[in-house]
């Protein structure tokens, strides 16, 4: 079967064009399905009412790809994209991102000119960082554009809620910088004891009324990650920053399900082998699976390289022909070994590590489970080896 036909992206891009020819070279690639995102927005959208979204593409748009998902949410007419550091801000701009961008993690005094000639909102985190961008602003003759970040309980980057006075303060009296923003950012929003969150909305809202103190108007207020949207209503306020949601994923087992979410991503591979492996004969490096009757094994040309933890070895399972298989003996670099047991498979059948296939579905909180770790850690652990094929499956009705 042929790789899936690739959605025409406006303006056809290079990058676009290489990753599907990289997928015509290679099996294993990654379909991103542009009809779930575009369903997801809309769904996080008409949950939050009236608040803006600023999309969140950091780390490679959480392994979607940046650049397509950017253009997709561009012209889907989101408030902004939120990334986590300056070169993801730059690339965007580069292909031609015209939209607000907020980098949302710490910044270095010696990136502040690019942030301002690049036009990218800058987070100001301390009074000092502030009036570093304020001096870099009037020298370079420009106006810098920033949100303001206060600490409420992270103890990540921001200025403490408990002495977010002199920040705001001072950024009251800044000539050369708007003050577009002032956010915070939850470290529990995704639990089912919501009481953390709570507080750290509460704290977040003192902060908010020193703007009332001064007589001064408020910038626009976000707190609320993908935990906020789905579960904290009340942290809403005039822009939410859906990162997983936007993917179809919550953030957490513990998450309630308050939205329909539709995951974007199949990861597929091909079958390039077959053997039939004695029994007693071990499987792979450290030899940690044998099989005690003779069994045909297919391989995937996937490994640890790609994403596909080495941690999920003798844990993980894929699907082929319509039923589950374990992936059997270490999960390689490059590659791994299925055991189909006595059952019948072909070289080139289609091996589906995640997402669904003839009515089978491995979810990403599976492959997490098997690995020991989180949703996020799968999705952006995606390597960039693995080509990115966007597809549109259309956004409307649910599955
Ligand atoms: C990553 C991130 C988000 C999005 O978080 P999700 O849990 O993926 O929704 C929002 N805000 C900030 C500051 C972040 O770093």
């Amino acid at each position: 079967m042929a790789p899936p036909a690739p959605l025409p992206l406006s303006p056809p891009s290079p990058l676009h064009e290489a990753l599907v020819s990289d997928a015509a070279l290679r099996p294993t690639h990654l379909e991103v399905d542009l009809g779930a995102l575009r369903h997801n927005l809309g769904a996080i959208r008409q949950h939050v009412g009236g608040a803006r979204i600023m999309a969140v593409l950091k780390a490679n748009a959480y392994g979607h790809g940046l650049v397509p998902v950017a253009r997709l949410m561009e012209a889907e007419g989101v408030a902004a994209i939120g990334v986590a550091v300056l070169e993801e801000g730059l690339r965007l701009r580069e292909a031609g991102v015209a939209c607000p961008i907020l980098v949302m993690g710490g910044i270095l005094g010696s990136q502040i000119p690019l942030f301002i000639d690049q036009e990218l909102m800058l987070t100001a985190s301390s009074v000092d960082k502030l009036r570093a961008i304020e001096a870099c602003a009037a020298a370079m003759g420009k106006r810098a554009r920033v949100h303001l970040k206060v600490d409420t309980g992270m103890e990540r980057i921001g200025v403490h809620w408990y002495s977010a006075g002199p920040l705001i303060e001072e950024s009251l009296r800044l000539q050369h910088v708007d003050v577009d923003g002032i956010f915070s950012h939850f470290a529990n929003s995704d639990a089912a004891d919501l009481s953390h969150a709570r507080l750290q909305l509460e704290r977040y809202h003192e902060v908010l009324d020193l703007y009332r103190r001064h007589g001064a108007p408020c910038p626009t207020r976000h707190i609320a990650n993908s935990g906020g949207i789905l579960q904290l209503p009340d942290s809403h306020l005039d822009l939410v920053r859906p990162g997983i949601a936007l993917y179809g994923v919550y953030p957490s087992p513990a998450t309630r399900r308050s939205l329909d979410l539709r995951p974007a991503l199949t990861w597929k591979s091909r079958v390039v082998y077959f053997k039939v492996v004695q029994a007693g004969n071990p499987v792979s490096y450290g030899s940690t699976w044998t099989p005690d009757r003779p069994v045909r094994l297919v391989t995937v040309p996937v490994g640890y390289g790609d994403g596909y933890p080495r941690r999920m070895s003798g844990r993980a399972e894929l699907i082929l022909r319509g039923r589950r298989f374990p992936v059997v003996g270490t999960i390689c670099m490059d590659q791994v070994m299925v055991n189909l047991g006595w059952e019948s498979a072909w070289n080139d059948d289609e091996a589906v590590l995640l997402g669904e296939s003839e009515g089978q579905r491995i979810t990403v909180e599976e492959l997490a489970e098997w690995a020991g770790t989180i949703s996020y850690e799968i999705l952006t652990g995606i390597n960039t080896r693995v080509p990115r094929v966007y597809v549109d499956r259309g956004s409307a009705g649910g599955r």
